[in-house]
Protein backbone atom coordinates (compact mmCIF):
# COMPACT_ATOMS: atom_id res chain seq x y z
CA UNK A 1 0.00 0.00 0.00
CA UNK A 2 3.11 2.49 -1.14
CA UNK A 3 0.36 4.88 -2.16
CA UNK A 4 -2.11 4.97 0.38
CA UNK A 5 -4.19 7.94 1.11
CA UNK A 6 -2.52 10.00 -2.48
CA UNK A 7 -4.86 10.72 -5.02
CA UNK A 8 -3.86 10.01 -8.92
CA UNK A 9 -4.72 12.09 -11.91
CA UNK A 10 -3.81 9.56 -15.12
CA UNK A 11 -4.50 10.33 -18.74
CA UNK A 12 -4.91 8.02 -21.17
CA UNK A 13 -5.22 5.73 -18.82
CA UNK A 14 -8.66 3.72 -20.67
CA UNK A 15 -6.44 1.09 -22.57
CA UNK A 16 -2.65 -0.03 -22.59
CA UNK A 17 0.22 1.37 -20.00
CA UNK A 18 -2.25 3.79 -18.60
CA UNK A 19 -4.79 1.60 -17.64
CA UNK A 20 -2.42 -0.93 -16.32
CA UNK A 21 -0.80 2.45 -13.89
CA UNK A 22 -4.40 2.98 -12.81
CA UNK A 23 -5.01 -0.76 -11.96
CA UNK A 24 -1.73 -1.19 -9.90
CA UNK A 25 -2.18 2.60 -8.36
CA UNK A 26 -5.39 1.76 -6.82
CA UNK A 27 -3.98 -2.06 -5.59
CA UNK A 28 -1.63 0.07 -3.94
CA UNK A 29 -4.32 2.41 -2.27
CA UNK A 30 -4.52 5.15 -4.40
CA UNK A 31 -7.64 7.68 -5.23
CA UNK A 32 -7.36 7.05 -8.97
CA UNK A 33 -9.07 9.51 -11.43
CA UNK A 34 -9.24 7.21 -15.00
CA UNK A 35 -9.50 10.30 -17.71
CA UNK A 36 -9.28 9.05 -21.60
CA UNK A 37 -10.67 10.50 -24.80
CA UNK A 38 -12.75 7.54 -24.39
CA UNK A 39 -15.25 7.56 -21.80
CA UNK A 40 -16.50 4.34 -22.02
CA UNK A 41 -13.03 2.54 -21.99
CA UNK A 42 -11.98 5.28 -18.97
CA UNK A 43 -15.15 4.07 -17.06
CA UNK A 44 -14.52 0.28 -17.96
CA UNK A 45 -11.41 0.76 -16.34
CA UNK A 46 -12.93 2.29 -12.99
CA UNK A 47 -15.74 -0.37 -12.60
CA UNK A 48 -12.80 -2.68 -12.67
CA UNK A 49 -11.30 -0.91 -10.38
CA UNK A 50 -14.15 -0.62 -8.05
CA UNK A 51 -15.02 -4.34 -8.34
CA UNK A 52 -12.07 -5.36 -7.35
CA UNK A 53 -12.05 -3.20 -3.76
CA UNK A 54 -10.63 -0.06 -5.29
CA UNK A 55 -11.15 3.74 -5.36
CA UNK A 56 -11.45 4.65 -9.02
CA UNK A 57 -13.84 7.69 -10.95
CA UNK A 58 -13.52 7.42 -14.46
CA UNK A 59 -13.58 10.92 -17.20
CA UNK A 60 -13.54 12.25 -20.22
CA UNK A 61 -10.99 14.66 -20.67
CA UNK A 62 -8.75 15.63 -24.18
CA UNK A 63 -5.29 16.67 -22.53
CA UNK A 64 -5.28 19.04 -25.73
CA UNK A 65 -7.87 20.79 -24.91
CA UNK A 66 -7.29 23.65 -21.97
CA UNK A 67 -10.74 24.22 -20.88
CA UNK A 68 -11.65 20.06 -20.49
CA UNK A 69 -8.45 19.60 -18.82
CA UNK A 70 -8.40 22.64 -16.56
CA UNK A 71 -12.41 21.58 -15.59
CA UNK A 72 -11.31 17.35 -15.20
CA UNK A 73 -8.31 18.69 -12.39
CA UNK A 74 -10.40 20.98 -10.36
CA UNK A 75 -13.11 17.64 -10.32
CA UNK A 76 -10.51 15.39 -9.19
CA UNK A 77 -8.97 17.81 -6.76
CA UNK A 78 -12.30 18.72 -5.46
CA UNK A 79 -13.66 14.75 -5.21
CA UNK A 80 -10.79 13.52 -4.13
CA UNK A 81 -9.68 16.32 -1.29
CA UNK A 82 -6.64 17.34 -3.52
CA UNK A 83 -4.55 16.11 -6.07
CA UNK A 84 -0.81 14.33 -5.35
CA UNK A 85 0.01 12.41 -8.38
CA UNK A 86 -0.17 12.92 -12.16
CA UNK A 87 0.80 10.76 -14.64
CA UNK A 88 0.86 12.64 -18.18
CA UNK A 89 0.89 9.29 -20.44
CA UNK A 90 -2.25 10.20 -23.32
CA UNK A 91 -0.51 9.12 -26.64
CA UNK A 92 -0.99 8.70 -30.64
CA UNK A 93 1.37 7.67 -32.75
CA UNK A 94 1.40 8.34 -36.84
CA UNK A 95 4.14 7.12 -38.81
CA UNK A 96 5.23 8.77 -42.27
CA UNK A 97 8.62 9.44 -43.73
CA UNK A 98 9.10 13.88 -43.33
CA UNK A 99 8.96 14.18 -46.73
CA UNK A 100 5.36 12.39 -46.32
CA UNK A 101 3.91 14.03 -43.12
CA UNK A 102 1.41 15.94 -42.97
CA UNK A 103 1.11 19.43 -40.98
CA UNK A 104 -1.65 18.82 -39.92
CA UNK A 105 -0.75 14.69 -38.60
CA UNK A 106 2.53 16.86 -37.07
CA UNK A 107 0.02 19.07 -35.32
CA UNK A 108 -1.68 16.06 -33.78
CA UNK A 109 1.16 14.05 -32.35
CA UNK A 110 2.51 17.24 -31.19
CA UNK A 111 -0.98 18.64 -29.53
CA UNK A 112 -1.58 15.06 -27.33
CA UNK A 113 1.84 14.73 -26.01
CA UNK A 114 3.26 18.37 -25.47
CA UNK A 115 0.68 20.37 -25.55
CA UNK A 116 -1.43 17.87 -23.43
CA UNK A 117 1.74 17.21 -21.02
CA UNK A 118 1.63 21.47 -20.61
CA UNK A 119 -1.61 21.72 -19.98
CA UNK A 120 -2.06 18.67 -16.98
CA UNK A 121 1.64 20.06 -15.73
CA UNK A 122 0.13 23.44 -15.70
CA UNK A 123 -3.20 22.49 -13.52
CA UNK A 124 -1.87 19.83 -11.70
CA UNK A 125 1.26 22.03 -10.54
CA UNK A 126 -1.90 25.44 -9.44
CA UNK A 127 -3.92 22.82 -7.84
CA UNK A 128 -0.67 21.05 -5.68
CA UNK A 129 0.83 24.77 -5.17
CA UNK A 130 -2.61 25.82 -3.63
CA UNK A 131 -3.28 22.94 -1.42
CA UNK A 132 -0.16 23.47 -0.25
CA UNK A 133 0.72 19.50 -0.16
CA UNK A 134 3.56 19.22 -3.42
CA UNK A 135 3.21 16.27 -5.34
CA UNK A 136 4.37 14.27 -7.86
CA UNK A 137 4.36 14.51 -11.88
CA UNK A 138 5.62 11.37 -14.25
CA UNK A 139 5.71 11.99 -17.99
CA UNK A 140 5.54 8.99 -20.19
CA UNK A 141 8.45 9.29 -22.62
CA UNK A 142 9.60 6.57 -24.51
CA UNK A 143 13.37 5.30 -26.10
CA UNK A 144 12.30 8.10 -28.36
CA UNK A 145 12.97 10.74 -25.90
CA UNK A 146 16.71 9.73 -26.25
CA UNK A 147 17.21 8.48 -29.94
CA UNK A 148 15.01 8.30 -33.33
CA UNK A 149 13.65 6.13 -35.72
CA UNK A 150 12.88 6.66 -39.06
CA UNK A 151 9.20 7.98 -40.03
CA UNK A 152 8.41 8.45 -36.25
CA UNK A 153 9.13 12.57 -36.70
CA UNK A 154 6.53 14.09 -34.90
CA UNK A 155 6.53 11.45 -32.16
CA UNK A 156 10.31 11.18 -31.17
CA UNK A 157 10.42 15.63 -31.16
CA UNK A 158 7.46 15.25 -28.80
CA UNK A 159 9.11 12.73 -26.59
CA UNK A 160 12.36 14.10 -26.78
CA UNK A 161 10.76 17.14 -25.63
CA UNK A 162 8.58 15.80 -22.82
CA UNK A 163 12.23 15.63 -21.10
CA UNK A 164 13.11 19.53 -21.11
CA UNK A 165 9.37 20.03 -20.00
CA UNK A 166 10.13 17.84 -17.38
CA UNK A 167 13.34 19.24 -16.07
CA UNK A 168 11.62 22.90 -16.17
CA UNK A 169 9.16 21.19 -13.54
CA UNK A 170 11.75 20.00 -11.83
CA UNK A 171 13.80 23.56 -11.69
CA UNK A 172 10.16 25.06 -10.57
CA UNK A 173 8.32 22.62 -8.71
CA UNK A 174 11.07 21.83 -5.84
CA UNK A 175 10.34 25.31 -3.61
CA UNK A 176 6.46 23.64 -3.70
CA UNK A 177 7.81 19.88 -3.26
CA UNK A 178 6.69 19.03 -6.57
CA UNK A 179 8.81 16.47 -8.12
CA UNK A 180 9.14 15.44 -11.95
CA UNK A 181 10.08 12.35 -13.59
CA UNK A 182 10.17 10.57 -16.91
CA UNK A 183 9.57 7.06 -17.50
CA UNK A 184 10.78 5.77 -20.81
CA UNK A 185 9.61 2.71 -21.87
CA UNK A 186 10.81 0.33 -25.00
CA UNK A 187 8.25 -1.71 -27.16
CA UNK A 188 5.55 -2.70 -25.04
CA UNK A 189 2.51 -4.25 -26.56
CA UNK A 190 -0.34 -2.39 -26.39
CA UNK A 191 -3.14 -1.23 -29.14
CA UNK A 192 -0.80 1.82 -29.95
CA UNK A 193 2.14 -0.54 -31.02
CA UNK A 194 0.11 -3.51 -33.02
CA UNK A 195 -1.38 -0.74 -34.70
CA UNK A 196 2.58 0.13 -36.07
CA UNK A 197 3.22 -3.91 -36.73
CA UNK A 198 1.24 -3.88 -40.37
CA UNK A 199 2.02 -0.31 -41.29
CA UNK A 200 5.28 -0.60 -40.75
CA UNK A 201 5.36 -4.07 -42.46
CA UNK A 202 4.26 -2.36 -45.29
CA UNK A 203 6.18 0.86 -45.57
CA UNK A 204 8.84 -1.00 -44.99
CA UNK A 205 8.06 -3.91 -47.81
CA UNK A 206 9.03 -6.59 -44.73
CA UNK A 207 6.91 -9.16 -43.21
CA UNK A 208 4.98 -8.36 -39.72
CA UNK A 209 7.33 -11.32 -37.92
CA UNK A 210 10.36 -9.00 -39.39
CA UNK A 211 9.58 -5.81 -37.82
CA UNK A 212 8.58 -7.49 -34.30
CA UNK A 213 12.24 -8.81 -34.23
CA UNK A 214 14.13 -6.87 -36.24
CA UNK A 215 12.96 -3.59 -35.97
CA UNK A 216 10.97 -3.11 -32.72
CA UNK A 217 13.20 -5.68 -30.93
CA UNK A 218 16.46 -6.42 -32.28
CA UNK A 219 18.48 -3.93 -29.80
CA UNK A 220 17.17 -5.41 -26.75
CA UNK A 221 19.36 -7.52 -24.96
CA UNK A 222 16.81 -10.25 -24.93
CA UNK A 223 14.41 -9.86 -27.57
CA UNK A 224 11.50 -9.47 -25.38
CA UNK A 225 8.86 -6.98 -25.00
CA UNK A 226 8.40 -4.63 -22.22
CA UNK A 227 5.09 -5.31 -19.96
CA UNK A 228 2.35 -2.92 -18.76
CA UNK A 229 3.38 -4.06 -15.33
CA UNK A 230 7.05 -3.11 -15.76
CA UNK A 231 5.96 0.39 -16.12
CA UNK A 232 3.07 0.08 -13.52
CA UNK A 233 5.79 -1.03 -11.03
CA UNK A 234 8.34 2.03 -11.84
CA UNK A 235 5.48 4.43 -11.59
CA UNK A 236 5.15 3.31 -8.21
CA UNK A 237 8.54 3.02 -7.56
CA UNK A 238 8.94 7.18 -8.75
CA UNK A 239 5.42 7.83 -7.33
CA UNK A 240 6.09 6.41 -3.81
CA UNK A 241 9.72 7.71 -3.55
CA UNK A 242 9.98 10.21 -0.87
CA UNK A 243 12.81 13.34 -1.47
CA UNK A 244 14.06 15.11 -4.23
CA UNK A 245 17.02 12.88 -4.83
CA UNK A 246 14.92 11.72 -7.91
CA UNK A 247 13.49 14.83 -10.14
CA UNK A 248 14.12 15.69 -13.58
CA UNK A 249 14.97 12.29 -14.58
CA UNK A 250 14.37 9.56 -17.19
CA UNK A 251 14.11 6.39 -16.13
CA UNK A 252 14.76 3.97 -19.45
CA UNK A 253 12.69 0.93 -18.64
CA UNK A 254 13.44 -0.78 -22.16
CA UNK A 255 15.18 -5.16 -21.80
CA UNK A 256 18.58 -2.82 -22.97
CA UNK A 257 16.90 -1.15 -25.72
CA UNK A 258 18.54 2.19 -24.76
CA UNK A 259 20.78 2.28 -22.30
CA UNK A 260 21.49 5.83 -20.79
P1 LIG B 1 -2.76 3.00 -26.10
O1 LIG B 1 -3.16 3.38 -27.47
O2 LIG B 1 -3.03 1.63 -25.60
O3 LIG B 1 -3.39 4.04 -25.04
C1 LIG B 1 -3.35 5.41 -25.25
C2 LIG B 1 -4.62 6.02 -24.67
O4 LIG B 1 -4.53 7.44 -24.84
C3 LIG B 1 -5.90 5.56 -25.37
O5 LIG B 1 -6.84 5.09 -24.41
C4 LIG B 1 -6.41 6.82 -26.07
O6 LIG B 1 -7.84 6.91 -26.11
C5 LIG B 1 -5.82 7.91 -25.19
N1 LIG B 1 -5.74 9.19 -25.88
C6 LIG B 1 -5.33 9.44 -27.15
N2 LIG B 1 -5.45 10.74 -27.43
C7 LIG B 1 -5.91 11.34 -26.31
C8 LIG B 1 -6.23 12.67 -25.96
N3 LIG B 1 -6.12 13.67 -26.86
N4 LIG B 1 -6.68 12.92 -24.71
C9 LIG B 1 -6.81 11.93 -23.81
N5 LIG B 1 -6.55 10.63 -24.08
C10 LIG B 1 -6.11 10.36 -25.32
O7 LIG B 1 -1.19 3.34 -26.02
P2 LIG B 1 -0.06 2.98 -24.95
O8 LIG B 1 0.93 2.14 -25.64
O9 LIG B 1 -0.63 2.53 -23.67
O10 LIG B 1 0.61 4.43 -24.79
C11 LIG B 1 0.57 5.19 -23.60
C12 LIG B 1 1.76 6.12 -23.57
O11 LIG B 1 2.97 5.35 -23.55
C13 LIG B 1 1.87 7.05 -24.79
O12 LIG B 1 2.32 8.32 -24.38
C14 LIG B 1 2.93 6.37 -25.63
O13 LIG B 1 3.60 7.27 -26.47
C15 LIG B 1 3.83 5.83 -24.54
N6 LIG B 1 4.72 4.76 -24.97
C16 LIG B 1 4.22 3.59 -25.45
C17 LIG B 1 5.11 2.60 -25.85
C18 LIG B 1 4.63 1.29 -26.39
O14 LIG B 1 5.47 0.55 -26.91
N7 LIG B 1 3.37 0.94 -26.29
C19 LIG B 1 6.49 2.80 -25.74
C20 LIG B 1 6.96 4.00 -25.24
C21 LIG B 1 6.06 4.98 -24.85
Amino acid sequence: MKLKGKSALITGAGSGIGKSIAQAFARSGAQVAISDLNLDAAQAVAEEIYSSGGVGSGMQMDVSDEKQVDAAVERVAREFGGLDILVSNAGIQIIHPITDFAFSDWRKVVAVHLDGAFLTTRAAMRSMISSGRGGTILYMGSIHSHIASPNKSAYVAAKHGILGLARAVAKEGAKHGIRSNVICPGFVLTPLVEKQIPEQAQQFGITEEDVVKNIMLRETVDGQFTSVEDIASTAIFLASFPGNALTGQSVVVSHGHYMQ
